[in-house]
């Protein structure tokens, strides 16, 4: 048995949303779950149009094409983040630029943004979007990054993936950026097994995205095609899913922070080990808790946590590895300055997901308290080889 980090969390609500539409004879793509799923969505985060769509991927790869991004653009976009970000502007023939990290949140750093907007100026290249990345449910600082953008004339396409609930300045994840996306892959706050949704209050970028998402089809009795389209829209099905979670969001973002907290409880007396992004809180839809590792200050590593939660059949996986340490983008541009290797090296994110039983948190909270406890009383004994003015015991 496994205790996975982020696990779908599904109730009689879904497996009924499920059925209705089943019964309803709404089976082939499109139908009325889906409209009411978009509607619903938009509501929630204040947005005019909302298109539901096969995953998260396909969000990013036509929003960037209903803004007419292609071969010959360069699309600034954080370097910590999942290759599916990157994989999407290179799908439109655009080149990725990949930009480093706030040491404290993992988020692009708006600084190097700067940078490399005032270089890519200089050199008169193309830059029509930034697309930066909501990191595990923490907002990038939009209030900063909406700035550079509209100094250099480009817009913004926000990566929130992982943050559906969250918050910057008191505008929701979703709202922010001239158009923004959303996942609903198993692993999200919310699922819908597989899927996504596009944002924006842009009528015709909507009307874009729409119209590609279903072959570029034109409004005819025939099959009418002026352009090359893509089949990336949500089932009516899986929409019914969608619907019955989001009546659910908020219950399970509960759970998600009352995991956090149990974990910021455990770790507050052990030196060199932290919640990350703990400073965010408040606006975090704590998404995936992680615990950032300072090997000189706790006299463990990140990877020997991992190697205790294996053995005790607990799932944890490092933060995301950069995008320009990655073998398939080791061509293409980067401002790095090691922040964000730093958190990969040190980053380890933990059991997070709302479906998680009491007896599970259980196991894996006194899977941690043991393994601290054991260490800090192995330092102080100095049983590690570690000098005692190394370790700061609160
Ligand atoms: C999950 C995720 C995506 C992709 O979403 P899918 O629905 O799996 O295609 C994109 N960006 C980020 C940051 C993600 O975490």
């Amino acid at each position: 048995m496994t205790i996975f980090l982020s696990s779908p969390d599904m109730s009689a609500a879904e497996r009924a949303a499920v059925i209705d539409a089943f019964d309803s004879g709404w089976i082939a793509p499109l139908g009325p779950a889906v409209d009411a799923f978009e509607q619903a969505m938009a509501d929630r985060l204040g947005r005019r149009f909302a298109v539901a769509l096969s995953s998260g991927t396909a969000a990013l790869h036509l929003g960037l094409l209903a803004w007419g991004i292609g071969p010959g653009d360069v699309v600034p976009t954080s370097t910590m983040t999942f290759a599916a970000t990157a994989n999407a502007i290179t799908y439109t023939g655009a080149t990725p630029y990949f930009i480093d990290a706030d040491p404290c949140t993992g988020q692009m750093d708006p600084d190097l943004l700067e940078d490399v907007m005032a270089e890519l100026q200089r050199e008169g290249r193309s830059v029509p979007a930034i697309v930066p990345v909501d990191l595990l449910g923490n907002c990038v600082d939009y209030t900063r990054i909406s700035q550079i953008a509209a100094k250099y004339g480009a817009r913004v396409l926000a990566d929130s993936a992982e943050s559906l609930g969250a918050s910057h300045a008191g505008v929701p994840a979703g709202k922010h950026g001239d158009a923004a996306i959303l996942s609903f892959n198993g692993n999200k706050v919310m699922t819908t097994s597989g899927g996504g949704m596009y944002l924006t209050d842009d009528e015709e970028a909507a009307g874009r995205v729409r119209h590609l998402a279903t072959q570029a089809r034109e409004p005819v009795a025939h099959y009418e095609h002026r352009e090359i389209g893509y089949n990336y829209r949500l089932s009516n099905l899986l929409a019914g899913v969608g619907i019955a979670q989001l009546s659910r969001l908020d219950g399970m973002l509960e759970r998600r922070r009352a995991r956090r907290e149990a974990y910021a409880g455990l770790v507050a007396d052990v030196p060199g080990v932290e919640v990350f992004q703990r400073q965010g809180d408040v606006d975090d839809n704590c998404w995936l808790t992680a615990v950032v590792v300072d090997p000189q200050l706790a006299g463990f590593s990140a990877a020997d946590l991992a190697t205790v939660l294996v053995a005790a059949g607990i799932e944890s996986r490092p933060l995301w590895k950069p995008m320009h340490l990655q073998p398939v983008f080791a061509g293409a541009p980067a401002l790095a300055n090691g922040v964000s290797e730093m958190l990969f090296r040190t980053g380890i994110t933990l059991p997070s997901g709302s479906v998680l039983t009491e007896a599970e948190c259980a196991v894996v909270d006194a899977a941690l308290g043991e393994f601290f406890s054991a260490h800090l009383r192995g330092a102080e004994a100095g049983e590690l080889g570690i000098e005692p003015a190394a370790i700061s015991l609160v």
